[in-house]
């Protein structure tokens, strides 16, 4: 078996002199060296703005800035026009919201979410519902994490619904969902789609053409990358109509003291200095992982999916969130008498990362009427050890808290 922990730098990490085991990785992931070098390298040997600048370095960075791009593309499958770099997921959907949404929604019209969806694909929305005077649509979550059939049909039979925003898997239940089906009947409905791939684009090989929706938004930290960096992907006949969004320099074709006119899409979505040696990190963590390959990575993280169910079944005081089909190795779980923060502190004693709260899905914790939860999320590189070594700990912390 490959030895992925030796890429990560951070796994050699100890904590009272106890090995790190990072079950965060739905937080945030672990950098390979190949990454932390990429940004290391950017600003030792390069360090230019991109796109202005007629000398050597300007030019070295602009091609290290757009060959991230093309990485970046090549890994979605999308043409490399289609990638806007943003600060990240949440930048992506407020981006698609305030410029597509203000330009082509209006009183009335109707806009859908998922009752799964983490904040960020949620407030952009209610703030644009407030603003403009939509409805906000639930598509319903069952329990388990699966769709409400009669809450779907409800939502085919809105004659005025007009986009349609959507997670690819839930960052609290870990379903992950197939949404083709769903994207190829609002596109036959001409409903506008925007996918959340924040979590799955870890864990899934995802192409953006062969799923069919409009916009897709995801960030760099959790695909091993930098943070505050990361993509919207927009159908290139969308993004070259849309008006702009912020505005200033680096995103202009003319400017007179009366007027401006804006360059052609991606250029005219990314105004001001972009995130350089993010992207570039991004573009590194995209080539890391296919060098890795999708059939690896998924097999293994199977592997750990099922070792985990397995191994925490048999423990009487924790349940387990979330249907056990089409799951990533993202794992919510509640407890019958312990608080899931005092869990997470004294889980961290021990070296081991884990996160307990709401995960930023208030909406999802309500209708599950649980306050909070601890959540353990694993990535290809995370072992069968680690897992015991994890449930050794909750038994003995489900010990220590009731005794
Ligand atoms: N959507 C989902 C499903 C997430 O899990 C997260 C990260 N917690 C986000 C959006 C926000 O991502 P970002 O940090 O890139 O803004």
């Amino acid at each position: 078996m490959n030895n992925f922990r030796d890429d990560f730098p951070l796994l050699t990490r100890r904590y009272h002199d106890q090995a790190l085991i990072y079950f965060d990785n739905a937080a945030t992931a672990p950098k390979p060296a190949v990454v932390i070098n990429a940004v290391n390298d950017f600003y030792s040997q390069h360090n230019a703005n991109v796109h202005r600048g007629q000398n050597f370095l300007a030019q070295e960075a602009t091609d290290l800035y757009e060959n991230a791009r093309h990485e970046v593309a090549k890994f979605i499958g999308a043409d490399p026009k289609e990638i806007i770099f943003t600060a990240g997921t949440t930048m992506s959907l407020n981006l698609v919201a305030r410029t597509w949404g203000l330009a082509n929604l209006q009183r009335g019209d109707v806009i859908a979410v998922t009752g799964a969806e983490h904040h960020s694909n949620l407030l952009p929305w209610m703030a644009l519902r407030d603003e403009l005077g939509l409805t906000l649509q639930y598509l319903e979550i069952n329990d388990d994490g699966t769709w409400n059939e009669a809450s779907l049909q409800a939502l085919w039979a809105e004659p005025k619904l007009k986009l349609l925003a959507i997670t690819q898997a839930s960052n609290v239940l870990g379903s992950y969902y197939d949404l083709k089906p769903i994207l190829a009947e609002a596109r036959a409905r001409k409903i506008i789609t925007v996918v959340d791939s924040a979590q799955s684009i870890v864990h899934q090989p995802l192409k953006v053409k062969d799923l069919a929706c409009d916009f897709l938004a995801f960030g760099s930290h959790k695909l091993f990358g930098p943070s505050g960096v990361g993509v919207l992907y927009g159908r290139s006949e969308l993004l070259t109509t849309m008006p702009t969004f912020l505005v200033g320099g680096g995103m202009i074709d003319e400017v007179t003291r009366d007027s401006f006119t804006t360059a052609e899409a991606p250029d005219k979505f990314e105004a001001g200095t972009p995130n350089i040696e993010g992207a570039i990190g991004l573009g590194e963590a995209c080539r890391y992982l296919t060098q890795i390959t999708w059939p690896v990575i998924t097999k293994r993280e199977s592997e750990l999916s099922k070792y985990f169910t397995q191994a925490l079944a048999p423990l009487d005081f924790v349940k387990l969130l979330g249907t056990s089909t089409n799951r990533l190795p993202l794992f919510a779980m509640s407890f019958t008498d312990m608080h899931p923060h005092d869990v997470a502190d004294l889980l961290g004693e021990r070296g081991i990362i884990t996160r307990a709260g709401q995960h930023c899905a208030a909406p999802l914790h309500d209708q599950l009427k649980l306050r909070a939860t601890l959540r353990a999320s694993l990535a290809f590189y995370n072992t069968e050890a680690e897992i015991d070594t994890f449930i050794i700990a909750l038994k003995e912390i489900h010990q220590l808290l009731n005794s």
